[in-house]
């Protein structure tokens, strides 16, 4: 069965400076394939917290050069490679990310681009498949130029993981058919930055997609402040659309309904699947 698991539900500098929230991204599961989508600061700390051992990961994708959404690739690669001992799994980046441009340099090394078996630069309107899992690219308005959006093809139905972004009806309409909709909502209210959502885009956003379930990360500071949880429950009610604010560690499993769980962490201490 396909499941998403949150690693991280903050976003933007401020939140990923203080960790208000962990920002490590989210991982995908579907028949034995795992995704990691933009693993930020934390990632790997939430990882092993919930007993994901990077071994197990089968593609690192980082939507945009941005370091709330990659600082802990490299890592994580290396994981993935067993320690750089085996070319396996895929690496995934927009532009910037692995080729670097428009002010920005890769943010991953060259050594590290290496390491995995494929290597795929992401540009709107491409479509890569990961162990069954089609992943196709779409378009975003944000301070990185060639930030994608993702949506996954799972047995479950289309999971939406939208890039940063700034409204426009295009830019909603391209994840049209997403059954779990999965929403970077960094303020609250009106209070609208320049490339990025707040909670008022986000119903014209849900009203246009109408997605079974609408799920709202990176949460920014003034998100946080003002209660994220609130903000969603307005939308669902002015959407009547499903609308949950993430948490950290939050776990929804695609079946015939949409159930969501939170992962149970466990104790620390040596971990005997610390093999290597
Ligand atoms: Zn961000
Ligand atoms: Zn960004």
């Amino acid at each position: 069965m396909a499941r998403i698991v949150f690693l991280g539900t903050g976003g933007g500098r401020h939140t990923a400076m203080f960790q208000a929230r962990s920002t490590g991204g989210m991982v995908l599961e579907d028949s034995g394939t795992r995704i990691n989508v933009d693993p930020g600061p934390g990632a790997l700390t939430n990882m092993m917290r919930i007993g994901f051992s990077p071994y197990a990961t089968d593609a690192v994708v980082v939507t945009h050069c941005h370091p709330d959404h990659y600082s802990d690739a490299e890592v994580l690669v290396e994981g993935m490679c067993r320690g750089g001992m085996r070319r396996r799994g895929a690496l995934c980046g927009s532009v910037t990310v692995l080729d670097g441009g428009h002010g920005y340099v890769s943010c991953l090394s060259p050594y590290h681009q290496r390491l995995p078996q494929e290597r795929h630069v992401l540009t709107p309107g491409d479509s890569v498949t990961i162990g069954g899992i089609r992943m196709d690219a779409t378009e975003s308005d944000h301070g990185d130029p060639t930030t994608v959006g993702l949506r996954f093809h799972t047995s479950g139905g289309v999971v939406s993981f939208v890039g940063d972004t700034g409204y426009s009806d295009e830019i909603a309409r391209q994840h049209v058919g997403s059954r779990v909709l999965v929403l970077p909502v960094t303020t609250p209210d009106d209070e609208r930055i320049h490339h990025h959502l707040c909670t008022e885009d986000a119903v014209e956003f849900v009203k246009i997609v109408k997605p079974d379930l609408a799920v709202f990360v990176h949460l920014g500071l003034l998100m946080l402040s003002v209660g994220p949880d609130e903000q969603a429950r307005g939308v669902e009610e002015s959407t009547g659309v499903r609308c949950v604010a993430g948490e950290d560690l939050m776990e929804i499993t695609l079946g015939n309904s949409i159930s969501i769980s939170t992962m149970p962490v466990r104790g620390g201490g040596w971990n005997r699947d610390w093999v290597f």
